[in-house]
């Protein structure tokens, strides 16, 4: 399978050029040249197959050309080596809880893919070392570090900003050692995110080491998000509830949802699909007028999908050939104020007893108020409330448990490498690597 760049002034590119370069060289972002559409018999049976099952047949259809069968169904079942199961909450209103990886975040998902696939084309290319440089504000650094640890060949060097990170957020990639490294920036996120595009742009640095990316963009993180809304219809499914199944996603940079929208394109009966904002409503004004306008982002409760210009809105453009009415009629939003979100996570609290996180929160509550009747909503619990645990308990006046998991990071002592925002001292230091 090629891929090409949603800008499309970039030559088209082979899964392994798209995962290693992240980003096209026109700074468009790749798409695959074909979706193949899986057969109705497929779907017939959906249900009687394991999460695994049906996630290695959407893996055969995005990589089967690439990678051969018996190693791709192995990446995808170490990948998920954990559930996204679907839970209840009311009568018509189901969580998508995809919190039970390790770092308890759907970011989990694809960051896991992607360090298996990067692994496997090192081996295939015989190549030495490859370096994966991440810049984070928190999460996505804990899932790439996780994603990635321990695996042979990948060394992965999380910057973040000294102090801005939550403590529980902090241990989740600086306790972890190993082939992880921890670099601890005085400074704010974007010198983070600066420190880490120079250094993809210095030349001596990149003959001296591999350098990759591990963001966001990269399709090796973002279509295997695919795989767990075949099987969130699958499971829906068994229960009698997926005809008029209505999904909906709290969505930041729009890469989760994007997956679930390939997945739609490749047959997935989902009858439409709603992108739930917090305060930046970038894509929801985007649906009323047809503008895309992106401005700076706001800092919201909802904080990882505090985004200004999400990118993946890109690929949704090109998905449905740029036509406003075919996004429209396939794909509503809502936009949601810190108030309430808070309001939103009491009130399900208080009536059904279950425990929303503020990500969450935004997508429940658009179900709330968008589905109609007949229809059944999905949301996509995005994260462990615990990852939150300060905002929560003071909204829900509780004292939430932290998984075992979440609890082993915190023990871990802390190593990190302190630097400044200056390039030429992150240089040295790599040089020196
Ligand atoms: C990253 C993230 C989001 C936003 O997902 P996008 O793919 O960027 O739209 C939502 N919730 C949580 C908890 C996240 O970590």
């Amino acid at each position: 399978m090629k891929y090409y760049s949603t800008n499309r002034k970039a030559p088209v590119a082979s899964l392994r050029e798209a995962v290693v370069k992240g980003l096209a060289p026109d700074r468009g972002l790749y798409m695959p040249e074909k979706i193949k559409t899986l057969p109705t018999s497929f779907f017939e049976h959906i249900e009687q197959l394991s999460f695994q099952e049906i996630a290695c047949t959407v893996a055969d259809a995005f990589f089967g050309e690439d990678i051969n069968r018996e190693d791709l169904h192995r990446i995808v079942c170490d990948t998920l080596a954990f559930d996204c199961p679907v839970a209840q909450v009311e009568e018509n209103i189901y969580s998508l809880e995809l919190f039970h990886g390790p770092t308890l975040a759907f970011k989990d998902v694809g960051a896991r893919f992607m360090a298996r696939l990067l692994q496997y084309f090192i081996r295939q290319e015989g190549s030495g070392q490859v370096n994966v440089l991440v810049a984070t504000s928190g999460d996505t650094g804990s899932a790439v570090a996780n994603g990635f640890l321990g695996v042979e060949g990948i060394h992965v060097y999380v910057l973040y900003p000294k102090g801005k990170v939550s403590p529980i957020q902090e241990c989740q990639f600086t306790t972890l050692g190993q082939n992880i490294t921890a670099i601890e920036v005085d400074g704010v996120f974007d010198d983070c995110q600066a420190l880490v595009k120079q250094a993809f742009l210095d030349q001596q640095l990149n003959e001296h080491m591999k350098l990759t990316s591990a963001n966001s963009i990269n399709v090796a993180r973002f279509l295997p998000q695919a795989f767990y809304y075949f099987n969130a219809y699958a499971r829906m499914k068994a229960l009698g509830k997926a005809d008029n199944m209505v999904m909906c996603v709290p969505s930041g940079n729009f890469g989760n949802i994007t997956a679930g929208l390939f997945g739609s394109a490749m047959g997935l009966p989902i009858k439409r699909w709603i992108a739930a904002n917090n305060a930046n409503d970038i894509f929801y004004n985007y649906l009323l007028t047809g503008k895309y306008e992106p401005k700076a982002s706001i800092q919201t409760l909802a904080n990882a999908m505090d985004v200004g210009d999400p990118s993946n809105f890109a690929r949704v453009y090109d998905l449905y050939g740029g036509s406003h009415e075919r996004i429209t009629s396939h794909i509503s939003g809502a936009t949601y104020s810190d108030d309430d979100i808070r309001e939103t996570m009491r009130e399900c609290h208080e009536q059904t007893g279950y425990v929303l996180d503020p990500h969450g929160a935004c997508g429940y509550r658009a179900l709330k108020e968008l589905l109609a009747d007949g229809e059944t909503g999905v949301f996509c619990e995005t994260a462990h409330p615990a990852k939150f645990k300060e905002k929560v308990d003071e909204i829900l006046k509780t004292d939430i448990p932290i998984p075992t998991r979440l609890a082993e990071f915190m023990k871990g002592e802390k190593k990190s490498v302190e630097m400044t925002k200056k390039f030429e001292d992150f240089k040295a230091f790599l040089l020196k690597e």
